[in-house]
C-alpha cells in the first residue's frame, strides 16, 4: 500500500496543526500553505498597504467627522453622572487624538504629539465607565486592559506587549487600524514601585512593568504576540507602531490623599496652614493631585512624563448615587423596568424606596457598585414570582426595600460584596 504523503507548508515547513488542514496550491501539486502562515502573510500585506501614501491618506480621519469636545462630553453625560472635570479632560484629549490622526504628516513643520491621560479617583467612581462610554462613540479600535496581570518579561503573568494583542483583536488584526486606537489601562496604581529600595527583592510586577510600559507609551515598534500571553521563540510576532496609540490610564491610588496633604502642608503657597483648609478641601484633596504625588506613590518619573494629562474623579456623594440609580441611559432602575416590561408588568419605585436604597449603599460603604447588589437583593422574589402571576403593576416602596434586605440578611452579605 502506498504511504500517505505528509503535507508540508512550503513557507514554514510545518505540518498541519490541530484540525485545520493545509491549503493546497491550485496550480502546483504538492505545494501547501498552513493557516498560521496565511494569516501572517495577510497581516504583512495590510502593513504594506498601510505604508502606501494613498492608504495613509485614506486612513486619515476627516476633520468634519470628528465630534467636538463639547459633543463628546454631552455624549458622556448620557452614561456618567458628575465627574465634570474628568469628562472635559477626556473629551479634549480624544478630540486632539483625532486631530493628530488627521494631521498632514507631509508638512514637517509642527507635529502634534499625543497626550496620554491618567485618571485618579477612588474605586467605583466611574473611571472604567468613562472609558467604556467613550468607546461607544469612537470609530477607532478600543480596548480595556488590567495592569495587574502584567509582569516583567520572563515572569509568571502576561508580557506587557500582550496589551496590544487585545487592541489588535479589537481591530480584527487590522494593524493600521490598531495603530490609531485607544488603550485603557486599568489599575495602573497596582504597578507602583513596592518600596523605596527595589534592590531587596526584584519588583517584577512593579517597576519592571513600568519600564516595559514606558516603551509602549513613548511610541515605538513593538513585536506583539498575536494570541497574547507569554511570548515564545517559535511564535510569530506582529510589529505594531505605538506612536499614534492613545493610552488612558486609571487608578484608585489609595492613600494618595495623605501624600497630597503632606505636600500642601510643606509647600504652603496658597494654603497657609493645613488647619486653614476647609473640611471640603480636605475631603477633596484629590482635586490637587499633581505629578509629584504620583511619583511619591511609586510611579517612575519617566512614566509620569508620558502621561501628561492628569485629572481626578470625585468620590460619589448621596446626590450622585441617587442620580446614578435612575438617570444614566442604562441606569439600574431602567434595566429592571425593562426586565419587567418584557413580562408586561409595569414596575415602579417610590422616591422613598430609591432614597432607602441609596442610604443602604452609603451605610454599608458599597458605593455605586453596591447599588446593583442592593436592587438585585430587593427584587429577587418579585423577579421569581411575578412572571408566573397575573399582576400588571408592581410598585416598590420603602417598607418593601427594608423587609427584603432584612430577609436576605443583606448586612452580613454586604461584607462579602467585592468592593473592587
Ligand atoms: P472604577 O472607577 O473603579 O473604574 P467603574 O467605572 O467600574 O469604577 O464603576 C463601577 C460601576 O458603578 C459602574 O459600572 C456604574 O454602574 C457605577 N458608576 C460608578 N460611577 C458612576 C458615575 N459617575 N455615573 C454613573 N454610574 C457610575
Amino acid at each position: 500500500m502506498a504511504k500517505k504523503e505528509t503535507q508540508i507548508c512550503c513557507f514554514c515547513a510545518g505540518t498541519a496543526a490541530g484540525d485545520m488542514p493545509l491549503v493546497p496550491s491550485p496550480v502546483f501539486e504538492g505545494v501547501y500553505i498552513c493557516e498560521s502562515c496565511a494569516k501572517q502573510i495577510n497581516s504583512l500585506f495590510d502593513q504594506y498597504r498601510s505604508a502606501q501614501p494613498d492608504t495613509q491618506k485614506k486612513n486619515a480621519v476627516k476633520m468634519t467627522d470628528i465630534p467636538k469636545p463639547q459633543e463628546i462630553c454631552k455624549f458622556l453625560d448620557n452614561y456618567v453622572i458628575g465627574q465634570e472635570e474628568a469628562k472635559k479632560f477626556l473629551s479634549v484629549a480624544v478630540y486632539n487624538h483625532y486631530k493628530r490622526l488627521s494631521q498632514d504628516t507631509s508638512d514637517d513643520e509642527t507635529e502634534i504629539e499625543k497626550s496620554n491621560i491618567i485618571l485618579v479617583g477612588p474605586t467605583g467612581t466611574g473611571k472604567t465607565l468613562l472609558a467604556r462610554s467613550i468607546a461607544k462613540l469612537l470609530k477607532v479600535p478600543f480596548t480595556i486592559v488590567d495592569a495587574t496581570v502584567l509582569t516583567q518579561a520572563g515572569y509568571v503573568g502576561e508580557d506587557i506587549e500582550s496589551l496590544l494583542t487585545r487592541l489588535l483583536q479589537a481591530a480584527d488584526y487590522d494593524v493600521a487600524a490598531a495603530e490609531r486606537g485607544i488603550v485603557f489601562i486599568d489599575e495602573i496604581d497596582k504597578i507602583a514601585r513596592k518600596g523605596d529600595n527595589p534592590s531587596i527583592t526584584r519588583d517584577v510586577s512593579g517597576e519592571g512593568v513600568q519600564q516595559g510600559l514606558l516603551k509602549l507609551l513613548e511610541g515605538s515598534i513593538v513585536n506583539v504576540p498575536p494570541q497574547g500571553g507569554r511570548k515564545h521563540p517559535e511564535q510569530k510576532m506582529i510589529p505594531v507602531n505605538t506612536k499614534n496609540i492613545l493610552f488612558i490610564c486609571g487608578g484608585a491610588f489609595e492613600g494618595i490623599e495623605r501624600r497630597i496633604a503632606q505636600r500642601l502642608n510643606t509647600h504652603a503657597v496658597g494654603y497657609a496652614q493645613a488647619g486653614r483648609m476647609s473640611k471640603e478641601e480636605r475631603e477633596n484633596l484629590l482635586h490637587h493631585v499633581a505629578p509629584q504625588d504620583l511619583r511619591a506613590f511609586g510611579l517612575i518619573p519617566e512614566i509620569i512624563g508620558r502621561l501628561p494629562i492628569l485629572t481626578n474623579l470625585n468620590p460619589l456623594d448621596r446626590t450622585a448615587l441617587r442620580r446614578i440609580l435612575t438617570e444614566p441611559k442604562n441606569a439600574i432602575i431602567r434595566q429592571y423596568v425593562k426586565l419587567f416590561k418584557m413580562d408586561k408588568i409595569k414596575l415602579s419605585f417610590t422616591d422613598e424606596a430609591l432614597d432607602t436604597i441609596v442610604d443602604k449603599a452609603i451605610e454599608y460603604k458599597l458605593g455605586a457598585r453596591g447599588l446593583r447588589s442592593i436592587v438585585e437583593t430587593v427584587m429577587i422574589d418579585a423577579m421569581y414570582e411575578a412572571p408566573s402571576s397575573k399582576i400588571k403593576k408592581l410598585s416598590i416602596d420603602k417598607d418593601y426595600v427594608i423587609s427584603q434586605l432584612q430577609k436576605a440578611n443583606f448586612e452580613s452579605i454586604s461584607n462579602n460584596i467585592e468592593q473592587e
